[in-house]
């Protein structure tokens, strides 16, 4: 099996989500008591969180870079990238490695396309729903990506920031979610990209009418398929 290098901590709320995940899909797949070879280079959030905020995306990125690097010399066959938000960053980070990286949104876009859909709401942090790296990746396949207006941008991102990445998960933020949601199920969109690693602690498919794509599962079971294709 090969060893997965992931950089996590943003928030430490997700990353435990991808190290369950991964560790529970290795051993459906696998069985006895395997799990997964796994190397978590938690940072400090709230550094992160700082540099987004004073738009030092750059800095940002060679920060994460160096973490990157560090995976990789101690083993990583393939890094990843717990936050879609980061993604920003993504070309900072593979410039400085040699391992495979699978970058989230490329994930998404191609579970959307297997589920034959071609027009999406993406909810997420508002750089990730306002700037067009993540956009970019979907609008490549052919997927129609719609956003929520300003107001209801700020709800989404607060709501993520203030509770869930503190692993608070509170009644009416779900039906805060729910209410957005279903204003653009009626427009028609066909599906829900929970374009952020812990929207998935608030909803889930039974709260939707719509498939939702949850970014954290479909990039653990990408990471997972990759690992343990040699066995
Ligand atoms: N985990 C979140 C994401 O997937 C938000 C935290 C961050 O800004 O990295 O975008």
């Amino acid at each position: 099996m090969k060893t997965i290098g992931l950089i996590g901590g943003m928030s430490w709320e997700s990353s435990d989500l991808y190290y369950q995940k991964i560790n529970k899909l290795v051993n459906e797949k696998l069985g006895q008591l395997n799990s997964a070879n796994l190397i978590l280079y938690s940072v400090n959030f709230q550094k992160i969180e700082q540099m987004q905020s004073e738009n030092r995306w750059d800095d940002a990125g060679i920060y994460l870079s160096e973490v990157a690097k560090k995976l990789e010399l101690i083993g990583a066959d393939v890094v990843v990238l717990c936050t879609n938000t980061m993604h920003l960053v993504a070309n900072q980070i593979t410039d400085q490695i040699s391992v495979p990286f699978f970058h989230i949104a490329d994930a998404v876009a191609d579970q959307i396309v297997k589920n034959e859909k071609n027009r999406v709401l993406l909810l997420g942090t508002k750089f990730t729903m306002q700037k067009e790296f993540y956009k970019n990746k979907l609008n490549s396949k052919g997927i129609e990506v719609v956003v929520p207006n300003i107001d209801q941008q700020e709800v989404v991102h607060t709501i993520i920031y203030d509770e869930l990445c503190l692993g608070r998960v509170l009644e009416k933020s779900k039906q805060d979610y729910i209410s957005i949601i279903n204003e653009f199920v009626q427009e028609g969109v066909q599906g829900v990209v929970f374009g952020c690693t812990e929207i998935g602690m608030l909803l889930s498919n039974e709260d939707i009418s719509v498939p939702i794509f949850d970014s954290t599962e479909i990039h653990v079971n990408k990471i997972v398929d990759f690992i343990i294709d040699d066995k």
